[in-house]
């Protein structure tokens, strides 16, 4: 029988935040978007805000009403990410097969780690300890023998806690939890097993496979599995991870963006972002895509394939622009505006040189990016810039980082 643990750091923004705020963690407190930007939403909060009734995803203002003096503050994303990697370190000091699930949860196959470390609970716990003392963020882990039980373990009981489901008594612990609580069972299924009368997991366990697969085709099957902890599929190893296919970021900005001009200025902001991840992720891209929205919220996306892969914003940027002029007339005013750089490869591999590109210019170009990088990590993001971001205080305000929603997407 394999031993699987799921791990999951406990309101990851929020604790993350709190540690070098401890203030915070005595008050309501929540990280989210920024309220006078108009895409604020929660998107962590403590076990304080928590007692209001306040929900990860709803809308602050929602939030401000259930609690006036509720603390929000902007994400900062680059530093969850360092506190996560971190963390999923750790757990690799006790087996190679770390299969990270979102930002902050991991699966860990202990297996073959049990005449090193102990049993999966003894691991369970000293990771629990581990965490604590060395970064000051609680886990919750779940101690089983699939993954899908290993999930329900470390919701089960939360925070700083751990759940082991046996063979023995998986029927007490699992089978009476709600059914929308098994993994990948969303809204839909759920609508649809409860007009079957399935509200529980128990319930779908003791429900026909083959009715299940009459309704559901092979994701019916996976559902029986899963409540019947059938679930055989394998713990990735952390080398094996899911490799970045894309980079992109993108805004809703405090104003309309009018024309071409106000365009420019975001399509320069975002270039700027999504080209230092590239660059901090050694990648390049050769495809840009731009994502537009207008203010009827009617939105489309076009993409360009460059001569050579990039991670200079400048050329990011222009591509974007291109795309814009040949694309949209501002009939409409913008709402919000993406870029999402794809097709990339690893910075270092060598491009066919083209009779159209001016290496010795690209050579120059590359060495601004990587001092502007130094200089902006250590004094701060935009401190190095195209002035033009700097030019409209109605549409940029201020040069903060967490204005601006990030997404790395895998497939
Ligand atoms: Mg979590």
């Amino acid at each position: 029988m394999r031993t699987i643990l799921h791990a999951d750091l406990n309101n990851c923004f929020a604790s993350i935040e709190s540690i070098s705020h401890p203030e915070y963690r005595q008050i309501p407190f929540a990280v989210g978007g920024d309220e006078e930007m108009r895409h604020g939403i929660i998107l962590a909060k403590n076990d304080c805000a928590k007692k209001f009734g306040i929900k990860t995803g709803e809308p602050l203002l929602s939030a401000r009403q259930k609690c006036p003096e509720l603390k929000v503050v902007k994400p900062n994303f680059e530093l969850y990410d360092e506190y996560c990697t971190a963390v999923r370190n750790l757990y690799s000091e006790y087996t190679d097969q770390v299969e990270p699930f979102g930002m902050d949860e991991s699966w860990l196959d202990t297996s073959g780690s049990i005449s090193l470390f102990g049993d999966g609970i003894k691991i369970a716990n000293e990771l629990r300890r581990r965490v604590k003392k060395e970064f000051d963020l609680t886990i919750s882990v779940g101690v089983s023998y699939n993954k899908i039980f290993a999930k329900l373990g470390s919701d089960y009981k939360k925070p700083d806690a751990v759940t082991a489901i046996t063979p023995e008594n998986y029927r007490e612990i699992v089978w009476g939890l709600p059914v929308e609580e098994l993994l990948f069972v969303g809204r839909a299924t759920k609508a649809k097993l409860n007009r079957f009368g399935v509200k529980t997991i128990g319930e779908l366990a003791n429900t026909s496979e083959n009715f299940l697969v009459t309704q559901f085709g092979k994701n019916g099957r996976m559902l029986y599995s899963y409540a019947n902890g059938l679930d055989m599929s394998p713990v990735r190893k952390l080398s094996q991870a899911e490799t970045i296919k894309s980079i992109g970021n993108s805004t809703t900005t405090p104003r309309d963006m009018e024309n071409a001009t106000d365009a420019k200025l975001i399509f320069n902001l975002l270039s700027e972002q999504v080209c230092r991840r590239l660059r901090k992720h050694r990648l390049k891209g050769s495809v840009v895509q731009i994502h537009l929205r207008s203010n009827d919220l009617t939105s489309f996306e076009r993409q360009m394939q460059l001569n050579a892969p990039t991670d200079i914003s400048s050329e990011v940027c222009k591509a974007a622009m291109e795309l814009l002029l040949s694309n949209y007339n501002f009939a409409l005013p913008l709402r919000s505006v993406g870029v999402r750089v794809t097709q990339l490869c690893d910075a270092d591999t060598p491009v066919q040189l083209s009779f159209f590109t001016d290496s010795k210019h690209q050579e120059k170009l590359q060495k601004i990016e990587k001092i502007k990088d130094v200089i902006n990590d250590r004094y701060g993001r935009y401190t190095i810039c195209p002035a033009v971001i700097l030019s409209d205080k109605t549409l940029f305000p201020e040069y903060d980082p967490a204005t601006v929603t990030s997404c790395f997407k895998s497939h």
